[in-house]
């Protein structure tokens, strides 16, 4: 099954804010994974997909079928959301029953699917429990379970991690994708959380004000962002604005640096993106791209410190990270310097 979604854009009644023209397909057992800041209109894509709002211009389809005409009920499609939403009332087994109880499935193929499921979320010896039993990793395995009973046409996510705690949550994020992968689910995945997006994802798609600003695989999002919005958002950097000033050469006003330039013409705006492992502690002298200064705050991450260093004139500090923070200068290889069109 893929998920398509074709010029698609939404007003909210009385307001501007929704979703403006987005493209965007999930392929036939992929999970793409929604980020962008608060209000990016992440929450309502996942809503229009499944069908909780309704009005859109542009087209949803499922293998090409579009959905507009299709009542939630009726789509066939798996959620999981933040808030567990479980039934409280009914115990573990009930829960996962729930879909397929509706969808009428006769009660012993019903008890055999649901024990299935159960032994895929590691939760065969808890069917008879209640739900206020459960710890939250528990209860979202619970909802991952029920929503996959059904064997859904597409599966969205919505912030599934989000409540848990952060131990329980990485373990959780690698059950949830091996399970997705085991069904080949077609799966969208909205979270906040952009380590969650691009460890988890097959593409990442990046929102921002209601527009889709870039979907792509994580490395390539991660190494090539299409703009400073994308870089901004994804993983860390230095984000410095420069001038083109010739061929392969980049004014950043304190400093001259060899870049690749392209097809630029000299007097260009840019931003030169620069990743924090990129940064080289102490060149010798002669390095290209040698920038004098002195390290600032420090932070030790364990097998890394992540450290700051200032170079005079520079508005920002750079970001690196490495085994052993520099003393007195830093260089960065010409490949590494990324440049973004203003
Ligand atoms: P995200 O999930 O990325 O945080 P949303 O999809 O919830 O973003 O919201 C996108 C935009 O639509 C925001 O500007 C938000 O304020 C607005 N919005 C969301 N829900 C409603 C609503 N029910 N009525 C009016 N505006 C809304």
């Amino acid at each position: 099954m893929s998920l398509t979604l074709n010029q698609v854009s939404y007003r909210y009644p009385g307001t501007t804010q929704g979703l403006h023209d987005v493209s965007l397909d999930v392929r036939s057992g992929e999970l793409v994974a929604v980020i962008g800041p608060s209000g990016s209109g992440k929450s309502t894509l996942l809503k229009l997909v499944a069908g909780l709002e309704t009005g859109h211009s542009g087209r949803i389809a499922l293998d090409g079928e579009e959905l507009s005409n299709t009542p939630v009920h009726h789509r066939n499609i798996g959620m999981v959301f933040q808030s567990y939403a479980l039934f409280p009332h009914l115990n573990v087994l009930e829960n996962v029953a729930y879909g397929l109880k509706l969808r009428k499935v006769p009660a012993v193929k019903r008890l055999r699917r649901c024990q299935e499921l159960l032994d895929v979320v590691g939760l065969s010896d808890y069917a008879a429990r209640g739900i206020a039993q459960l710890s939250g990793g528990q209860q979202q395995r619970v909802a991952l379970a029920r929503a996959l009973a059904i064997d859904p046409r597409a599966l969205l996510l919505d912030e599934p991690l989000s409540a848990l705690d952060a131990s329980v949550r990485g373990h959780l994020r690698d059950q949830i994708r091996a399970i997705q992968q085991r069904f080949n689910a077609t799966t969208l995945l909205v979270t906040h959380d952009q380590e969650e997006a691009l460890t988890m994802a097959d593409r990442v798609a990046v929102m921002k004000d209601g527009r889709l600003l870039q979907i792509a695989a994580p490395r390539e999002l991660y190494e090539h962002p299409a703009n400073r919005a994308v870089a901004q958002f994804v993983g860390l950097s230095t984000l410095l604005p420069a001038t083109v000033c010739a061929n392969d050469r980049v004014d950043l006003g304190f400093a001259e640096l060899a870049a690749p330039t392209g097809a630029r013409r000299p007097g260009s705006a840019v931003h030169v993106l620069i990743r924090p492992e990129h940064i080289v502690g102490d060149p010798p002298p002669g390095s290209l791209n040698r920038l004098i200064g002195r390290t600032g705050a420090k932070r030790f991450l364990g097998a890394l410190t992540r450290y700051d260093f200032e170079v005079p004139g520079a508005s920002q500090s750079f970001l690196a990270d490495s085994t052993k923070p520099a003393s007195e200068s830093i260089s960065i290889a010409p490949e590494h310097l990324l440049l973004l069109d203003d």
